[in-house]
């Protein structure tokens, strides 16, 4: 069953073209840094979205190999919390330098399992990245505190790592959300059991292989698979402690009711429906180019994708010229050079999103340009939805109260700031918002009353670098401590106090105490 040890990556052949595969190969699990073919007999099929060709298999981990893991996390963890943070440090440093060394690679297995374009791919690793370049400062987040609390006497409090924790990781961003957890998992201590999405899995395997060529030991970074199954053996193996969770809000609450129960960390970053608001006093081409690509980039894949428009006053005559541009983008498979968004993840995806944008039509709101039933010559048999914009939508539409997940933008019309500022609040959601203005007062208001937790003031897709953390609320989190940043640190690290007294040398004790001090 074994495969092999880590190769060298950069030497190594891969697909860059939407080609079908002679002989695809299954893709392996990862433990104790070897590539592992997995004894399953259930295999689920990875396609190209751009042409619906397998491109891999990928197993349902056995609860033997499952186990497996764990156990490999489990032992791997002993030393690898005593190893020095200098060395833990040095490993990141170098995942950083390998990560780069394989961008095109990474992007090219994101292009051919996810659909993005190439570019957008490089993008997706290029966000993971700098969150591994951050976490070989962040171990400064890392240091405790002392205080002398009496003579002699002192408290000391470390920041110690949990054990082994695990990440649920969606389709939507295949390298930047396994490093999310990849980079802090080394420099906090403690051994990881990652599970990629069934539908893109390659990219956590590079990643993997990558720690392991960096000096994570064997046994510190591990890649299982699967769908639910995988995931409940994570939420009910009382060795995970933390689990780190990022997809839809069906998984996402059941993950964190179950690990909860059996008392694991967990946070959760969940679905969105992220607004923006554009005012009269807006940079027009500025304003209009940047809904653009936020509303069909990534065919609108993004958790921070703009899905609603909420046009202020005047602003809505304005929608012929985002139809202008939105018309003018290329729809194509994503290694093709000039593609500006490629296929959605599945036709069932397709089948979703089309489904959507004909119930806002049967809910009375117009279509103002419509995607549905795009035809690509080069690729007629992918998941192609063409650029979508709905007007006249009021919240209870479908539409509007659904993630749609698709390069579809809706149109809510108001009056004015206010009025704006109302609809973000009521929805149910809090990933991001944004405000298009000339206005500093405009932006100081929308700043201070908007709720989501994430607000760009003439950025349309506000995700903050990893200084920070990415900050979702409402409902598009549960759980109390964010993913990278600080707090990502926080929630990978437990307190440990410890309180020493060291006497005097010639201290004579007398006192029998049996009381509390008083
Ligand atoms: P998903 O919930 O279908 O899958 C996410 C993970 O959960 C996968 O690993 C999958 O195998 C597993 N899973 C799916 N259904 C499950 C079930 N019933 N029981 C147990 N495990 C299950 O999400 P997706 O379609 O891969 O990703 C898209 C969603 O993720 C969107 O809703 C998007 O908004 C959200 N997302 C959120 C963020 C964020 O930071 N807020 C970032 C990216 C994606």
């Amino acid at each position: 069953t074994f495969v092999s040890t880590i190769v060298n990556l950069q030497t190594t052949s891969y697909p860059t073209s939407h080609a079908r595969l002679e002989n695809p190969p299954d893709t392996p699990y990862f433990v104790n840094n070897k590539l592992i073919k997995s004894k399953t007999t259930q295999w689920i099929d990875v396609h190209d979205p751009a042409t619906n060709f397998v491109v891999t298999r990928v197993p349902q981990s056995t609860s033997e190999e499952l186990t497996a893991a764990v156990n490999a996390a489990e032992t791997a963890f002993s030393d690898w919390k005593n190893t020095s943070i200098i060395t833990r440090q040095q490993v990141a440093f170098k995942l950083v330098g390998l990560i780069r060394d394989n961008w095109d690679r990474l992007a090219a297995s994101i292009t051919l399992q996810q659909g993005k374009t190439f570019q957008d791919a490089r993008g997706d690793v290029l966000r993971g990245l700098q969150v591994a370049e951050q976490a070989c400062s962040i171990v400064n987040e890392l240091s405790g505190q002392t205080l002398e609390v009496a003579k002699n006497m002192k408290t000391e409090m470390y920041r110690e790592p949990l054990g082994v924790v695990a990440a649920i990781c969606p389709f939507n961003f295949p390298a930047m959300i396994p490093l999310w957890s990849i980079p802090l998992t080394i420099v906090t201590g403690n051994t990881l059991i990652l599970k990629p999405s069934e539908r893109d899995p390659e990219a956590a395997i590079i990643l993997a292989q990558l720690a392991a060529k960096a000096g994570a030991p064997p046994g510190v970074i591990n890649v299982v698979h699967g769908t639910a199954p995988t995931v409940d053996f994570i939420l009910d193996e009382p060795r995970i402690k933390a689990i780190s969770f990022v997809g839809s809000d069906k998984a996402g609450k059941y993950i964190h009711q179950r690990a909860s129960a059996n008392g694991k960390r967990v946070q959760c970053n969940l679905g969105a429906k992220n607004h923006a608001a554009l005012m009269p006093d807006a940079n027009k081409s500025a304003a209009l180019n940047a809904i653009t690509g936020a509303a069909f980039g990534a065919a609108g894949q993004r958790c921070m994708a703009l899905s609603v428009l909420v046009t202020v006053g005047e602003t809505k005559d304005w929608l012929l010229e985002l139809k202008d541009l939105a018309k003018q983008l290329k729809v194509s498979g994503g290694f093709d050079s000039k593609a500006d968004l490629g296929p959605v993840i599945s036709p069932q995806a397709k089948q979703r999103i089309e489904g959507l944008i004909q119930s806002a039509e049967d809910e009375g709101a117009e279509i103002l340009l419509d995607g549905r039933n795009f035809q690509s010559v080069e690729f007629p048999n992918g998941n192609f939805v063409g650029p979508t914009i709905i007007t006249n939508v009021k919240p209870g539409m479908k539409c509007y109260d659904q993630e749609i997940f698709g390069p579809v933008l809706v149109v809510v019309n108001v009056d004015n700031l206010d009025a704006a500022i109302e609809l973000i609040n009521k929805n149910k959601y809090g990933n991001g918002s944004a405000v298009f203005t000339t206005s500093g007062a405009v932006g100081n208001k929308f700043q201070k009353n908007i709720q989501t937790g994430q607000v760009g003031i003439n950025v349309p897709i506000p995700v903050p670098l990893p200084m920070f953390s990415f900050t979702g609320n409402k409902g598009s989190f549960l759980g109390d401590l964010n993913f990278y940043g600080k707090t990502g640190i926080y929630f990978l690290t437990q307190y440990k106090t410890v309180t020493t007294h060291w006497r005097d040398e010639d201290t004579e004790v007398i006192d029998k105490a049996v009381n509390m001090p008083t």
